[in-house]
């Protein structure tokens, strides 16, 4: 977005430059198109002043010619009806000016009376101007008003084109000033012209002088400019107006006039527009490239903040995870951490290592190589701890670890599942929990157990009765039990007090435990005074041998027993015995039924003594 902006931008910008370049370029041009014409106007003023000055000198060099034969008139007072005089004083006159075709007198009534010379004119002798003459109204303006007058230019009688200067002639008469007519100095437009304008060709100007719009002589110079501007001056000849001097430019005047300004003006502004769009387009190129650096600048230091807040979260992050890694190294507990797929240990803390008496080295050697000598089931655990994954992802297992010097001890381990960037890990915190499990194995015989004598109470052989009879059931073996009672302890109490009889019941308790030969056996206080030996596997005859066992205890213990009736005068106990082989018929109900019935007999037959079960009593 910000490209493509700077990128358009830049376009925009370069078109911007673009333009101010051509307008700057049409601003050299109508400069140099100004300076030009400034110089063509200069150029035509001095061709102008030229032209004027070259009209003048013609009109003036006409004017020295006009003024000889004016001079002529003003001697005609001597030479009037004098011809030899008159033609005397015109040869003369001829002679100095060359340019004068023919002089003649034109007498009052417009006739030609002399002539000089004659040769070469004869065709003009006797002429007289009809009125339709065309410089017939020349000569009336001339007569009256006495200055004399030039013709226009016209057809020759002798041929070629010629001028008439009319110069009226009078003659002092006794009253009044007489008319004679009229001095004609008749000139040849080809000579005169080229006499008026032969000291001027050397100015090298190209000149035309026209009458009435027709060129009457046209001198062009070789280098004149065509169909380009002119100049004109009027030419005044005599009293005549209708000449008209037009001058040309020529190469060599503009040579003259024209300098290298415009050119330099246009060469230099051009440079100049140049030098200033590219100064221009550098100059906004450093802008921009500035801008853009300073953009750079902006993102380098943003970029600089961000890795520096970076970093600083990575300190504390560090710092955290050292606390952390402190703290658990610290910690009683052992933790570890194991990555899944590859399965490897990742993390254990201090108290894993120390509590096992290796080094980390040695431990996590130990782990990758033998974990059973660590854990000895740890192959199982791995795999129960795996189907957390799949489970609820947190559970608490109860093992046992084996440390340097063999000792084993139990470790309650709380595993949680996490997965993090995809894989899976297993969060592992172990607690030697030994108090606890001695606490709750405490609690447990407590809960089994009979507070005044320590033997298992009533509840724990109702639980073990049942167990037995199942197991024994599935080996087919036989159940034994014996069922006890003490023999008139209510005397005893009576007679001793209840702190006696609690005394002897825990003596007797200690003596029935004293009498149990095998595995398993287990004696209990079924309730009161009364108590229950459970036998598994043991047959009738093995039960009525425990139970002389127990008798031949009691009596060994010598309690004395105040009641009369009791022949021995010592503390005994009547037994019943009953064994069977657990059948799906039974229930192990029936067989302290049966032991109870066989007690019940011992207490009948006269009590201190066994009983055995009758098959055939009914149960
Ligand atoms: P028999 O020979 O018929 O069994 O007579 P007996 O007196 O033992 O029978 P009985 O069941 O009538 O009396 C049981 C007596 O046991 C009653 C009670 O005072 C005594 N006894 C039961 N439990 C305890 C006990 O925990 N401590 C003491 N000191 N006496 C107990
Ligand atoms: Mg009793
Ligand atoms: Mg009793």
């Amino acid at each position: 977005m910000l490209l493509s902006s700077a990128t358009h931008n830049a376009k925009k910008t370069f078109a911007l430059i673009i333009a101010l370049f051509a307008l700057l370029l049409i601003a050299v041009f109508y400069a140099w198109q100004a300076l030009l014409t400034a110089e063509q106007e200069q150029a035509r003023a001095r061709l102008q002043l030229e032209s004027n000055s070259l009209a003048k000198q013609i009109e003036s060099r006409f004017q020295q010619q006009a003024t000889t034969l004016v001079r002529m008139a003003q001697r005609w007072e001597f030479q009037h009806g004098k011809p030899d005089l008159w033609q005397s004083d015109a040869k003369r006159l001829l002679r100095d000016f060359e340019n004068f075709q023919a002089i003649e007198w034109l007498d009052a009534d417009y006739h030609m009376r002399w002539i000089e010379p004659l040769a070469g004119n004869e065709a003009a002798a006797n002429f007289a101007y009809p009125k339709a003459h065309p410089n017939y109204p020349l000569l009336v303006k001339a007569q009256a008003t006495g200055q004399p007058q030039l013709s226009n230019s016209f057809k020759l009688i002798q041929g070629g084109q010629g001028l008439a200067y009319y110069v009226p002639i009078y003659r002092d008469g006794e009253t009044k000033t007489q008319f004679d007519g009229f001095l004609l100095g008749i000139f040849r437009v080809e000579v005169l012209m080229a006499d008026l304008l032969r000291d001027l060709q050397a100015n090298r100007l190209s000149i035309e002088l026209k009458e009435l719009g027709q060129t009457l002589i046209n001198r062009p110079t070789t280098d004149q400019i065509a169909n380009s501007w002119r100049v004109t001056s009027p030419v005044m000849l005599g009293e005549n107006r209708n000449f008209v001097l037009v001058v040309h430019p020529t190469q060599h005047l503009m040579n003259n006039t024209s300098t290298r300004l415009p050119l330099i003006v246009m060469l230099s502004g051009t440079l100049t527009a140049l030098l200033l769009c590219c100064s221009l387009y550098l100059a906004l190129l450093g802008a921009r490239r500035n801008t853009i650096l300073r953009k750079t600048n902006h993102q380098l230091q943003a970029e600089v903040v961000r890795r520096q807040t970076i970093e600083q979260s990575l300190k504390r992050t560090q710092a955290r995870t050292k606390l952390i890694i402190d703290m658990t190294d610290h910690s009683h507990d052992a933790l570890f951490i194991i990555g899944l797929e590859p399965q490897e240990l990742v993390y254990l803390n201090r108290t894993c290592w120390q509590s096992l008496g290796y080094s980390e080295e040695e431990l996590r050697k130990l782990i990758s190589t033998a974990p059973q000598k660590i854990m000895p089931d740890a192959s199982t655990w791995i795999g129960a701890v795996k189907s957390l994954i799949n489970n609820q992802g947190n559970a608490i297992f109860q093992q046992h670890v084996v440390n340097r010097e063999g000792k084993s001890t139990p470790l309650e381990i709380s595993v949680r599942h996490l997965q993090r960037m995809g894989r899976d890990y297993l969060i592992c915190v172990g607690r030697n929990n030994s108090e606890q499990l001695d606490i709750a194995d405490r609690l447990k015989r407590l809960s089994n157990q009979d507070g005044l004598t320590g033997l298992y109470n009533r509840r724990y052989f109702d639980k073990t009765l049942q167990g037995e009879w199942r197991r024994l059931r599935r080996d087919k073996l036989a159940l034994g039990l014996l069922m006890l009672d003490v023999d008139h302890f209510k005397d005893f109490n009576d007679r001793l007090g209840h702190q006696a009889g609690d005394d002897a019941l825990q003596r007797l308790a200690r003596a029935l435990t004293g009498c149990l030969t095998r595995e398993g056996d287990s004696v209990c206080r079924y309730g009161g005074e009364e108590f229950a030996v459970i036998l598994p596997g043991a047959d009738l005859k093995q039960c009525l041998q425990a139970a002389e066992r127990i008798h031949e205890s009691v009596a060994s213990m010598g309690l004395p027993h105040p009641q009369t009736s009791n022949p021995s005068g010592l503390l005994s106990v009547s037994i019943g015995a009953a064994s069977k082989q657990p059948a799906p018929e039974w229930r192990p109900h029936d067989l302290i039924k049966l032991a109870d019935a066989a007690l019940y007999r011992a207490k009948e037959q006269g009590r201190n003594r066994t009983c055995s079960a009758d098959e055939n009593t009914a149960l």
